[in-house]
């Protein structure tokens, strides 16, 4: 009850500040919103027909588009998987949650700590069914699981798809194996791949199907277009763009399965559905990684191609159709943003770094005087940039760039703004020592839940 009247009190206090008349959206609305979290894994910035691909035909997330916004500057807290994961999930840094120091191994025994609030742990309090389907990549030891973490179910991989295929363990030279799991549980090992976005797809419109009268926390995850490419026998050789075109086809599927499913239960007004992905592309692999658009770099980098990534957003109370989002927004600001939303209070003590950004998505111009900072970590989380307003400064090279209106990071201009370099270079040197200072530990165990090598 408390839940239900706070969220129609705040809905209401965003629909009297809102130029649109959207009253009968807050009476109507009985219960907290749903929503739904699509993450693609090292989709680049240019590879969806609305951030102006030439020839990848997306229809669905373009629609997603034209019904909420499409933002412009939306970045992920690190150029690789794991940390953007955790940064997604927690709202902060990756190093404020320990979750820095590259990607997840599958012999790594630690995982984000249990003892973190994230988004699926606030919302799953808060009378959520929560459900994750994809690919985790924050731990898999026991304990260390999505079901540990907030998520009442889970099917999914617990890392990246490559790791079964390009890497073994070091002291034995034995392969890794790739498992499928259910919960704690491994269904299968090395799973037909050219099947999991279908699989997670027809498991997340499931979910929706189950939880229809109830508000519910919906996390897909894919594990394309991470390479090895796989596409399922109704995708394949169907894009001009070639296998990666047919991967990112065959998520525009799965994301208008999602939509239908929303509209089936007539929830499409009630749901806040984004999508995005968790870092650039992987351009070291040819045509099977894919493109940043204009952005310098890709995967892996702290160029605008590694963390600046698409974003779509779809929430008819908060956002005007057919919005373009051109301000600084980021992956962490999630868990602050949608806490209201939810009619959930975050702890008075938990230190995040993200913002609730309910304005700038409903079409306001961030508040206050100052810019807003935002700290480059390499993908081994060593402190590499900050970006504050519209200038972004690379700390070894002492490159200066104007990212708004050189979006390509080709004139830098540390020569002409020495002061500016110099005060850049203070400010994020000041905000990552308040980081490092107060960085919270992660967990492990030496327990395993499955044996990730073979001979
Ligand atoms: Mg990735």
């Amino acid at each position: 009850m408390k839940r239900n009247a706070t969220y129609t009190c705040l809905l209401l206090a965003l629909v009297s500040g809102c130029r649109s008349s959207q009253t009968s959206v807050a009476t109507s609305t009985s219960r907290p919103p749903n929503i739904i979290v699509i993450f693609t894994d090292d989709q680049g910035y240019g590879d969806l027909s609305c951030y102006g691909h030439p020839t990848i035909r997306t229809p669905n997330i373009d629609r997603l588009a034209r019904e909420g916004a499409k933002l412009t500057q939306f970045y992920v807290a690190s150029p690789v998987c794991s940390p953007s994961r955790a940064a997604l999930l927690t709202g902060c840094y990756p190093k404020r949650v320990g979750m820095h120091r590259h990607v997840i191994f599958p012999d790594y025994d630690y995982g984000l700590h249990t003892d973190e609030l994230t988004v699926a742990d606030l919302l799953q309090e808060n009378g959520y069914a929560t459900g994750m389907f994809g690919k985790w990549h924050l731990g898999h030891r026991p304990g260390l699981l999505p079901t540990d973490q907030g998520f009442d179910t889970w099917f999914g991989v617990p890392y990246s798809n490559d790791m079964a295929q390009f890497h073994r363990k070091p002291e034995t030279n034995y392969r890794y194996r790739l498992p499928l799991l259910r919960d704690e549980e491994v269904l299968e090992w090395e799973p037909d791949q050219a099947l999991l976005t279908r699989r997670f797809t027809e498991a997340a419109v499931e979910f929706i199907d189950e939880h229809s009268t109830e508000p519910f926390f919906l996390y897909l995850p894919h594990s394309m277009p991470h390479i090895p490419l796989y596409a399922s026998d109704d995708f394949r050789g169907n894009s001009p763009r070639g296998l990666y075109g047919d991967v990112i086809e065959e998520i525009d599927w799965s994301v208008g399965q999602v939509l239908d499913a929303l509209d089936a239960h007539d929830l499409a007004d009630q749901t806040l559905v984004l999508f995005t992905s968790d870092n650039g592309p992987w351009l070291s692999f040819g045509d099977h990684g894919g493109s940043a658009g204009p952005l310098r770099g890709g995967k892996g980098t702290n160029w605008e191609g590694g963390q600046r990534v698409p974003c779509v957003l779809r929430f008819p109370p908060l956002v005007p159709p057919g919005s373009l989002c051109t301000e600084v927004i980021t992956a962490m600001d999630l868990l602050p943003t949608i806490a209201p939303l939810a009619g959930a209070e975050l702890p008075a003590e938990l230190v995040i770094d993200g913002a609730d950004v309910r304005e700038q998505l409903g079409g306001k111009p961030a508040g206050g005087t100052t810019p807003r900072s935002f700290l480059y970590y390499t993908s081994r989380g060593e402190l590499a940039g900050i970006r504050r307003g519209a200038w972004k400064l690379l700390l070894e090279s002492g490159e200066l760039y104007q990212v708004e209106q050189d979006v390509s990071e080709v004139r830098d201009l540390a020569e002409k703004q020495p002061d500016l370099v110099r005060e850049l270079q203070a400010l994020a040197l000041e905000l990552d020592a308040e980081v490092s200072a107060n960085a919270r530990p992660t967990a492990s165990t030496e327990q395993l839940l499955f044996d990730p090598a073979r001979p």
